[in-house]
């Protein structure tokens, strides 16, 4: 397909359109990754207080688990207290011992809570130490991810500013075309909406001329009229629009 046209037309400004075109998709491309960069480092803040909150709930649960056992020896050795001043007044041997029993089974079961409240004191030490270094590395994180935040904030206001400037200069240069190349570059811009509209002519191996962006042949006649620069040709194959 060709357009004719007596002057011979000038394929710079559509070269530098398609350029600015390519910049304002980079442009774009970078935009549209920086939501989901910033979700990203949210999830990191939000898995690290997470993890966070989990370790003093543990804590917690240890120290009112330590409280029930303290109490529970205290309870112990006042019953034992009591039980012992009832060895003065008891009347049989068989009272006696009984009593003497229950005082024994006191005692076991303190060693045991003993050992369950030296357990627990440990375990809580261990877990405050954690929590203390956890906390403290947390907030040299968290700094660094909010000073990530506040860097994708400031880049996306650049590349908001940079892409409305790039989309004014884009409309700008579409006013400078002639008519005839307007139109084309309409349609290719409706053919390729992002990406190469143009394609250089280049040569295989057998010198014969192909496009360069989709390697088809392209005929010796139009590679005359496209570099007497008078007609616009498109690739017959992909429809890009061909240049010497
Ligand atoms: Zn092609």
């Amino acid at each position: 397909m060709m357009t004719k046209s007596s002057a011979v037309i000038d394929m710079n400004p559509l070269l530098a359109l398609e350029e600015l075109d390519l910049k304002r998709k980079n442009v774009r491309d970078q935009l549209r990754g920086i939501p989901t960069r910033r979700d990203q480092i949210q999830a990191e803040i939000a898995k690290f207080d997470r993890s966070l909150k989990e370790k003093e709930q543990a804590t917690a649960t240890k120290e009112k688990n330590l409280s029930a056992a303290e109490l529970d020896l205290k309870s112990s050795q006042t019953q034992e207290g009591e039980k012992k001043l009832k060895l003065n007044s008891v009347k049989t041997q068989k009272e006696y011992d009984a009593l003497k029993i229950e005082i024994d089974t006191l005692i076991d079961g303190r060693g045991k809570l003993e050992e369950t409240i030296l357990l627990l004191m440990d375990e809580i030490a261990e877990l405050k130490t954690l929590l203390k270094k956890e906390k403290a590395a947390g907030e040299i994180r968290k700094k660094e991810f909010q000073e990530q935040i506040a860097a994708l904030d400031a880049s996306q206001k650049k590349l908001d500013a940079e892409s409305q400037t790039l989309d004014g200069e884009s409309q700008a240069k579409v006013e400078e075309l002639s008519a005839d190349v307007r139109r084309e570059y309409a349609k290719l811009r409706a053919n390729f909406p992002e990406g190469k509209i143009l394609s250089k002519l280049s040569a295989d191996e057998d010198n014969a001329f192909i496009c360069s962006a989709c390697n088809s042949p392209v005929s010796h006649q139009v590679v005359i009229d496209i570099k007497r620069g008078t007609a616009l040709y498109h690739c017959e194959y992909c429809r890009r629009l061909l240049m010497s």
